[in-house]
């Protein structure tokens, strides 16, 4: 099978477990993991902040920067298609009272002008809007990298007004490579950021926030409140740390590997990527029912010739690459796609 339904699909690789047995650890929450000390370290030495915090998921790295920055009854501006709201369990309502309030992009990302006269008024009446959340890349929008030119615009709105800026940075590594632009350059723009190793890095586990000191400090609260707080973790941090030893430079390969997939879409009969460019790793299709029925019939179709894809719409599928498809793999899956009709 060649399984290209999510980049959380990969198995860790040789490499990365003898990492793992190897690791030095020790209880981390009483702050005494060497390893998981020594990726916090890196982490916020790597991303341009003060610290760093080891979770268990991007979910809850994004969902404390949430409960860090608002407080009940606050709203917070995104995208609609962006995974804080959509595809976080309604998150920020259950666990901090805040709402969202989603301004629709060009296919995930927003542009500074819509930032314009959007606060609410400091009244008694009105929802109080205090934080900004992006994504880069945007994974709904088709893997798209952020235009850098508008997060510095629209970080500039923020700072004018007192907004607090975070960066769902799950795939910040793909628009690292895709742009040739560094990490720090990228989370310079934000008070805060997330970054996930599951994804494209290939570990089993793991996701950090990166701040201030102080906004760190109080993260490790929360952290524990959410019930994430973990023990000999180090197991896991030597994974993350492998990882950005040896999965980074690699990622262009998974984006070489979603240009030819894209190529058999643009050929196939039915088929319509959108959007049309793929830039990342990411490749999201629309389906034609009349020609080929729904995503989920595609899906079907495709399983039986060893090709797994993700249906997440009546007539839409995800595709991604990862560390665990080859160029090999993906040339014949792309055949299996040309050959759909
Ligand atoms: C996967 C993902 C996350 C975090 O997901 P977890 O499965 O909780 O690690 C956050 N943001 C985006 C854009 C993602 O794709």
């Amino acid at each position: 099978m060649i399984d290209l339904r999510s980049d959380t699909v990969s198995r860790p690789t040789p490499g990365m477990k003898a990492a793992m047995m190897a690791a030095e650890v020790g209880d981390d929450v009483f702050g005494e993991d060497p390893s998981v000390n020594a990726l916090e370290e890196r982490l916020a030495d790597l991303l341009g902040h003060e610290a760093a915090i080891f979770v268990p998921s991007g979910t809850m790295a994004n969902q404390i920067a949430i409960r860090l920055h608002c407080r009940p009854g606050d709203e917070l501006l995104c995208d609609t298609t962006s995974h804080v709201y959509l595809w976080e369990g309604g998150g920020p309502a259950a666990l901090s009272g805040v709402t969202c309030r989603t301004l629709e992009g060009d296919r995930g990302l927003l542009k500074p002008e819509q930032f314009e006269g959007i606060i609410r008024p400091k009244d008694i009446h009105s929802v109080q809007t205090r934080l900004v959340c992006l994504e880069n890349t945007q994974n709904r929008g088709g893997g798209r990298v952020y235009p850098i030119e508008d997060l510095r615009a629209i970080s500039g709105w923020a700072k004018e007004h007192n907004i607090a800026m975070h960066l769902d940075g799950a795939r910040i590594w793909n628009a690292i490579v895709a742009s040739g632009i560094p990490a720090k350059e990228w989370c310079k723009h934000f008070d805060t950021v997330s970054v996930c190793f599951s994804k494209g890095l290939g570990t089993p586990v793991g996701s950090a926030l990166a701040g201030s000191k102080d906004t760190i400090h109080t993260a490790r609260r929360i952290r524990k409140l959410f019930g994430g707080a973990m023990r000999q973790v180090g197991f896991l941090a030597a994974a993350c740390k492998y990882a950005l030893d040896h999965h980074i430079d690699r990622l262009a390969d998974d984006h070489a590997n979603a240009k030819l997939l894209a190529h058999a879409v643009r050929e196939a009969p039915g088929l319509k990527l959108v959007p049309e460019s793929v830039e990342t790793n990411l490749i999201w299709i629309e389906v034609d029912r009349t020609k080929l029925g729904t995503a989920r019939d595609v899906a079907h179709k495709l399983k039986i010739h060893g090709v797994l894809v993700a249906p997440l719409g009546d007539q839409v599928i995800r595709a991604c690459t990862h560390l665990d498809v080859s160029k090999a793999d993906c040339a014949r899956a792309g055949d299996v796609i040309r050959k759909l009709a």
